[in-house]
């Protein structure tokens, strides 16, 4: 197959757009993507201090890559943060990529654990839940934590923004799997520039929320970014992961399908926070802002009985 472009040999054939695109098209593409989202939402402004939430993955990889290197463009300052949540198997082999990777681009890396900061490991919290049999997924406490220690390390570091490596596949099942799960405080921290409380959280940006997951592979393969490709061992048969498996089923008989469900949700979006309370409650154990009486971290650690 031929780019479309320029004739060159093809690397990707892009369905939802009827073209194929050369090795260097189709970087390019990529970046140009990247940035008109940055536009577009207005996600960073010149003097920004960026966070950026890497794993070893390929999508914070390319994400970590794309703000290095539009850096001076941007006028921003981009320092990583890498939470090690773990999970024997899985995190401790993705975060030498993390390290390479930040040292690569000169980029300051802090790394966090589960451990030191709450005192458990996530390999350890879901053994004394399944021990107990409590209504706790993997994918819950360990989404609920890289929340929190994620936010708390870049206000530490004063960072202004927090960008996190989600791509169109990653929103398009979190929108799906808030609908059906119906919970319309968590529907709000969706979009590329979730609505947060000034002052009071920092505020999450989603750059390659335009996009899809296999592109972003793509790009950090082409440009040759150490990246784990790995899977979470608890992914598998979680919510999300059924959620994943329609979305691409769907997809794959019906193309853009992602796409639609992203744009038609930016749609309503502003409905969706209109509904929402205005004012919010601080934790009566650790007094971080919560919509609840005591935050969703408390509570899974009195659950786990830790501290
Ligand atoms: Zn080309
Ligand atoms: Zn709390």
């Amino acid at each position: 197959m031929q780019c479309s472009l320029c004739k060159a040999k093809a690397v990707i054939y892009r369905k939802y757009e009827g073209r194929a695109l050369c090795k260097k098209h189709f970087l390019e593409s990529v970046e140009k993507k990247f940035l008109k989202t940055i536009r577009k939402y207005e996600l960073l402004e010149r003097g920004d201090k960026v966070a950026v939430g890497i794993s070893g993955g390929k999508d914070s990889a390319t994400l970590l890559y794309l703000l290095s290197k539009f850096q001076d463009k941007l006028g921003i300052d981009v320092e990583a943060i890498l939470i090690n949540e773990g999970i024997q198997g899985y995190r401790n082999l993705t975060i030498p990529y993390a390290e390479k990777l930040a040292s690569k681009l000169k980029i300051p890396l802090h790394i966090v654990s589960f451990k030191e900061q709450i005192g458990k490991d996530l390999d350890e919290m879901v053994k004394i839940s399944q021990k107990e049999k409590l209504e706790l997924t993997p994918c819950t406490i360990c989404g609920v934590f890289r929340r929190l220690l994620l936010e708390k390390k870049a206000r530490e570091i004063k960072a202004t923004k927090l960008a996190i490596g989600h791509n169109l596949d990653d929103e398009a099942q979190s929108i799906l799997a808030n609908y059906f799960k119906g919970d319309l405080i968590r529907a709000a921290r969706l979009g590329p520039k979730p609505h947060v409380i000034e002052g009071v959280f920092v505020q999450r940006i989603k750059p390659l929320i335009d996009i899809p997951e296999k592109e972003v592979a793509l790009y950090a393969l082409l440009r040759n970014l150490p990246v784990d490709f790995a899977e979470c061992p608890y992914a598998q048969g979680s919510y999300r992961w059924d959620v994943r498996e329609l979305i691409n089923n769907f997809e794959l008989k019906h193309t853009g399908t992602k796409q639609n469900i992203v744009r038609t949700y930016e749609k309503i979006m502003p409905c969706i926070r209109e509904s929402l309370p205005k004012t919010i409650n601080r934790c009566e154990k650790c007094s971080m802002p919560t919509s609840r009486r005591i935050c969703k971290a408390c509570e899974i650690k009195e659950l786990l009985n830790i501290d």
